[in-house]
Parts: C-alpha cells; sequence; structure tokens
C-alpha cells in the first residue's frame, strides 16, 4: 500500500513538472496596436553583434513550449553600435576570465551549463580593428553576469550606464548581483544612471532619445531584473532593431508568445508576472510593426541574421 502510494506521488510529480514544460501561450488582448514613431533621417549609424561565448542548452529551458530534442546556443555577445557621437556597446559580452565569472552563479546553473568561449570582447574589438579605449559608453541591458563579464578587461575608463532601479538592485539581489558587486570592487566601472526623460516613444511610456536625433532609443522592459532596459536602434536603410535583454531567451518568447519554463523562470526572473506582461507587451509591438526585429540577448539565431563584428550593417 505504502509503495503504491510513493509510486503515484511520483508519477503525479513527473507529471507535474511535466506540465510546466508545455506550451502554453500567453494570452493576447485583442486591443489595437500602437506603432512607433516614424523613423529619422540619420545617416552613418551602424549595428554588429560581437560574439564572445556561448552556453549550449535546451531549447526546452529557453521557452515554455520549446522542444527537448532541440539544442539552443545561448550567446553570450555585445552588439556594437556607432553613431556618428559615439561608438557604444550594448552589454559586455566575455572578460577573459569568464570562467572564474561563471562561479559566481549557482551550482545548478552551472551544471547544466556548458561554456564555450569565442574570443573574450576585448581581444574581439581589437581584433576588428576598434580599440576598446575608443567606446564612448557601455549601456547594460542589465546587471545580471553574462551581460556585464566584459567589464572586468574595459577598464575604469568607459562610463558605464543602467538604470538606477538596476543600480540598487545589484546591490541588493544575492544571486544576481553577485559579480556586479565583485567588478565594483575590482574593475571599479564608472557607473552612470539613464533616466528616461523624454516621455512616450509609440507604445512606451517612457524613453531616452540618447543622441537626440531619434536614432537610439532606450525605453524601460523591467520584469526580468527591477531595471531591465530595451534599446531600439533605426537604422538609415529603414532597419529598426529592439535589443530586449533577457525579456526573452528564445524569439518564441516573444513570437508565441510564452514565458521561461518555471525550472528557470525562477532562477532568474525578479518578477514573472510582469515579464508575462512585457512578452504580451512586445508581441503585440511586433504584430504592429512587422519591420522591427527584436533581438533577445542570447538567441544565436537571431544574431547570426546580423552582421558580425567587424562588419556593420548601416
Ligand atoms: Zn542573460
Amino acid at each position: 500500500m505504502k509503495t503504491r502510494i510513493v509510486v503515484y506521488s511520483l508519477v503525479a510529480l513527473i507529471a507535474a513538472l511535466g506540465w510546466t514544460f508545455v506550451k502554453r501561450p500567453l494570452a493576447v488582448p485583442d486591443t489595437p496596436g500602437v506603432p512607433l514613431p516614424p523613423l529619422p533621417n540619420v545617416q552613418g549609424v551602424s549595428v554588429s553583434v560581437v560574439s564572445t561565448a556561448e552556453i549550449a542548452s535546451l531549447e526546452a529551458f529557453s521557452v515554455r513550449g520549446g522542444s527537448f530534442m532541440n539544442g539552443f546556443t545561448s550567446a553570450i555577445a555585445a552588439f556594437l553600435v556607432e553613431h556618428p557621437r559615439g561608438k557604444v556597446l550594448i552589454d559586455a559580452g566575455a572578460a577573459r576570465e569568464i570562467d572564474a565569472h561563471m562561479k559566481t552563479i549557482p551550482f545548478l546553473m552551472r551544471a547544466v551549463s556548458s561554456l564555450t568561449v569565442h574570443q573574450p570582447i576585448v581581444d574581439a574589438l581589437k581584433a576588428g580593428g576598434l580599440d576598446p579605449r575608443r567606446l564612448s559608453a557601455v549601456w547594460l541591458t542589465h546587471s545580471h553576469w553574462d551581460h556585464i563579464s566584459g567589464l572586468a578587461d574595459l577598464g575604469d575608463e568607459v562610463p558605464v550606464w543602467l538604470t538606477d532601479e538596476e543600480i540598487e538592485y545589484a546591490w541588493r539581489d544575492e544571486g544576481g548581483g553577485r559579480l556586479f558587486r565583485e567588478l565594483q570592487a575590482q574593475a571599479k566601472p564608472r557607473l552612470r544612471e539613464h533616466r528616461f526623460t523624454d516621455g512616450a516613444y509609440g507604445p512606451f511610456p517612457w524613453s531616452k532619445d540618447y543622441f537626440g536625433d531619434g536614432s537610439v532609443v532606450l525605453v524601460p522592459l523591467e520584469g526580468h531584473t527591477p531595471g531591465s532596459l530595451g534599446i531600439l536602434v533605426n537604422l538609415a536603410s529603414g532597419k529598426r532593431y529592439l535589443f530586449i535583454g533577457d525579456t526573452a531567451w528564445a524569439r518564441e518568447g516573444v513570437e508565441w508568445p510564452a514565458e521561461k519554463p518555471l525550472v528557470t523562470r525562477n532562477m532568474v526572473d525578479d518578477d514573472a508576472a510582469m515579464v508575462r506582461d512585457q512578452l504580451v507587451f512586445l508581441h503585440k509591438l511586433q504584430t504592429t510593426n512587422p519591420e522591427l526585429v527584436i533581438v533577445p540577448a542570447h538567441d544565436a539565431r537571431v544574431h547570426a541574421q546580423m552582421a558580425q563584428f567587424p562588419n556593420r550593417e548601416k
């Protein structure tokens, strides 16, 4: 009798766990979408992907409803945005000592993560002919280890921009802010705070038009972390990119839309309900603005469609 209860309980537990991986797209309200403001006419802005490392994972761990049969390459990358008035990195990619940085994440996550380093960010930039000291800023989508590792090698000259909510979170959050706090003690990055002082931008309630010409617009995207940031880049060609950090790991997170499965969501998302709202919001944004390319920080399939540094897309 006792054995039977144990077996039934185990089966129920496995079924419950299995359910958390079953595809359940989020409900999208049938309200009209808000278009993005028209493209500005700004020349000389470019975008490229600087691939620095990757972690082998499974689609099933990246988006709820993803397959256990399909691998998912979780890229650790930075994105270079060049504007006539400055060269900026979105996120910092991998540092030379990324192996040590990875030890700041929980054991369970490390145990299922197999890291391959392509080229640390400073070396990748130099190899492509860009002196890292010529960067005018690094904008972090958020403060987690895999977005800030490269700061360790960029020195204390390049200003590092985050939202004040994110700085506060990184100081406070035991796990998520661990490498951030270590880097504060060692590399001492020069932190700067973004302020969304430019009012609404399309459906986004607040924004910051960074260069003042409409080419690069920062928008709040809180949820994954309290100060997560989205960065919209408008190219002269008419192409528009929105970098969404880790709001979704896989593009399906926005396409379906669907959140991360429970297991990984619990480990990484600060406010799961807010992430769900953001995913629905981004899904709506995508269907209303089909020309927009939404770029999750880790989806190597999306990055592969973009210009690879030292190539640039204008
Ligand atoms: Zn990440």
